[in-house]
């Protein structure tokens, strides 16, 4: 059994630190400034200069097929550089990058969609949540009607990330109700805004934040269906599966960034008359850190192999994900209570990644719907307890 990095991993690795920390730590404080102001931590046009100065390094669409002009890297090095990326709050990810189903486009989609998405000149949003339907996604409601060579479309998404700033959306709706969505009666469609639907953005705990969608007599061409109708459900499990990857492997890097400063200010930090690292209530929580984020690590590494060996993620994920997100929530609050009142202020970015990180164990499956599938799995004897090795 080898735990090691290969020659190539570690290279991507450190080339990817070393762009984090040369170009994305030094705007932290002015991202700190401009999100207290309540305004974007970086505006559209400073994420694209850092893209193109990262795809001069050669970093352009991590997951994105190379015939796309990406780097199509294995899901193993996806993820140990969304850790690299985790390590910076500055909101900074790789251009070249398009949702993962978007690669099922016809070759007139590709070119109306696909290749602007991947070029950083239109941005997309991903619509399958409703005010009725998130974690029981299967029970959506929003309705498409056929009407000669169009479709026309009403109902509400929410929660949708991107959806203020998209200029396109992709979106899941019911094409057949007596079918239900899971069984065939749901489609997705690719919808420009200027087709008519509008977004409202949705205040929440964390910095910038989500919009609803509102679909009013919507109509869609025919042409603009993503796969095949009917395929809507499977589509979107898909979309959603990619993350159950990378928003761990993101956590990872977000704890040991925390879990260091909080190291640092053990060692500097002095009550009645020593370092406050010498007291066992802070070495444990400490030490309770470093082995959850390991635990955490090595899940989220399996998981992402799994993808790699071709064989079905869901499991494997649904652990990392699960264990990834509470992980970096309990690391985040005990490196905030190291750090006493300076924790709580706004001074510093813990109080900034508190917030963040909550989402982790809400978004793209709770992790009441993450123990679903595990338990279910081994319920009804579809994984064996032991994973590949059982
Ligand atoms: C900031 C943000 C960004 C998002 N981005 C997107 C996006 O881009 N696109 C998109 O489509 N969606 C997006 N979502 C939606 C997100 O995926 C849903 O919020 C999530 O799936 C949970 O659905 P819900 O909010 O309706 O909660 P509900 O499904 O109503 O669940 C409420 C609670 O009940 C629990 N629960 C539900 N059913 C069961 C059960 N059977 N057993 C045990 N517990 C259960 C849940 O785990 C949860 O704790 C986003 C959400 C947020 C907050």
């Amino acid at each position: 059994m080898d735990f090691a990095l290969s020659d190539e991993e570690r290279a991507v690795r450190d080339t990817v630190r070393a762009f984090v920390t040369r170009e994305v730590l030094p705007l932290e404080q002015e991202v700190l400034r401009r999100e207290r102001a309540h305004q974007p931590g970086l505006d559209r046009s400073e994420l694209r200069e850092l893209q193109l100065k990262a795809k001069k390094f050669g970093f352009w669409g991590l997951a994105t097929p190379e015939e796309y002009g990406g780097m199509d890297l294995p899901a193993v090095l996806q993820s140990l550089i969304w850790t690299e990326l985790g390590r910076s709050f500055v909101p900074f990810r790789f251009g070249g990058e398009a949702d993962n189903i978007l690669f099922h486009a016809t070759e007139e989609q590709k070119r109306e969609f696909l290749l602007p998405t991947i070029e950083g000149e239109r941005i997309s949003c991903f619509a399958i949540t409703e005010p009725g339907a998130g974690s029981d996604a299967a029970n959506i409601k929003l309705h498409a009607r056929r009407d000669g060579d169009d479709w026309v479309l009403d109902g509400e998404k929410t929660f949708i990330t991107n959806g203020n700033d998209a200029d396109f959306a992709i979106v899941v709706a019911v094409t057949d109700p007596e079918k239900g969505a899971r069984n065939g009666g749901a489609t997705t469609f690719l919808v420009d805004r200027a087709m008519g639907w509008r977004s409202e953005f949705i205040q929440t705990m964390g910095e910038g934040g989500p919009a609803s969608l509102i679909f009013d007599g919507v109509r869609v061409p025919h042409r603009n269906i993503l796969g095949e109708v009917g395929q809507g459900f499977t589509l979107g499990m898909e979309w959603i599966g990619k993350g159950r990857y990378t928003i761990p492997s993101h956590a990872i890097g977000i704890a040991e960034r925390a879990l260091q400063m909080a190291i640092d200010h053990a060692n500097t930090r002095e009550t009645f008359g020593a370092k406050i690292g010498t007291n066992q209530a802070i070495q444990w929580m400490i030490a309770d850190s470093e082995t959850e984020l390991e635990a955490a690590r090595w899940l989220v590494l399996r998981s992402a192999w799994t993808v790699d060996q071709g064989l079905d993620p869901r499991h494997a994920s649904s652990m990392g994900k699960l264990y990834g997100a509470g992980m970096v929530n309990r690391v985040v609050d005990r490196v905030l209570q190291i750090h006493g009142g300076m924790g709580y202020t706004r001074e510093l970015p813990i109080e900034r990644w508190y917030r963040q990180v909550r989402l982790y164990r809400i978004f793209e499956g709770t992790d009441e719907m993450q123990r679903l599938i595990i338990s279910r799995d081994l319920l009804r004897g579809y994984t064996k307890i032991g994973g590949h090795l059982a």
